[in-house]
């Protein structure tokens, strides 16, 4: 129900990351952020806000009021993320794949100490992580489609949910070089 939906801007501009609504509001009845972009979809808050007669459109896109320091490498490793980091397509056969098929290769396998890191995972199928094994790409005569880097914010965004993307944060969610942290509360 309270899933991200607000895109929350640094004071600087810079996209930090999505929250949910509940931490929208209350950023901005705390005083700590603004309204810049307005939510037109009707939302859950809509009657409460009415009914105490102070009426709060959700907003699209908020941002602080004072610049918070961000470190870009703290993003936390998560599965989902990895997969929309990855287009949900193996990364060695191009195949495309659904949470029933897809699974996780690491790139220098666990067996030799590869971590489960956002520079050593890649998304892979099935069979492609049968061939590979606990072998390197190189020695199992493999290539990687592309060398695996950290997400960017718009990673985080469920892609199956287009239809909730909001023009406006093409402005400001760059879809190059743009990082995300999961740092700030
Ligand atoms: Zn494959």
């Amino acid at each position: 129900m309270y899933m991200p939906r607000v895109l929350l801007l640094n004071a600087d501009w810079s996209p930090l990351q999505f929250i949910s609504d509940i931490r929208a509001l209350r950023l901005l009845m705390k005083g700590r952020a603004e309204v810049i972009t307005l939510d037109e979809t009707p939302s859950v808050w809509d009657e409460y806000y009415t009914s105490v007669s102070c009426r709060y459109q959700i907003p699209a896109t908020i941002r602080l009021q004072l610049r918070v320091n961000v470190n870009p490498s703290v993003s936390r490793f998560r599965k989902r993320i990895l997969y929309n980091r990855d287009d949900w397509s193996c990364q060695y056969c191009d195949k495309k794949l659904n949470w029933n098929t897809v699974t996780i290769d690491h790139v220098l396998p666990k067996s030799k100490g590869g971590k489960t890191t956002w520079r050593n995972c890649v998304v892979c199928c099935k069979c492609c992580n049968r061939i590979k094994g606990s072998k390197l790409p190189q020695e199992a005569n493999m290539k990687l489609k592309k060398q695996p880097t950290e997400p960017r914010l718009i990673h985080f965004w469920n892609l199956n949910d287009k239809h909730n993307w909001h023009n406006d944060w093409t402005t400001f969610v760059n879809p190059r070089g743009i990082y995300s942290c999961s740092t700030i509360e």
